[in-house]
């Protein structure tokens, strides 16, 4: 397969659906919504924010 999505933050290869979807694993993204909005913006200039039932 050639759809090999990594987080964007640490750019592991992401394996679950979800996480491609939001392009951060659920790790990361659970960092992430600790994170300061503007610390986040510099990994997410869109607000493209990981939110999800996963979390
Ligand atoms: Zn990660």
């Amino acid at each position: 397969m050639s759809d090999v999505r990594r987080c964007t933050v640490c750019g592991r290869p992401l394996t679950s659906p979800a996480s491609r979807a939001h392009g951060t694993g659920p790790v990361c993204a659970r960092k992430l919504r600790k994170m300061s909005p503007k610390a986040r913006r510099q990994l997410f200039p869109v607000d493209d924010v990981p939110t999800g039932p996963y979390l």
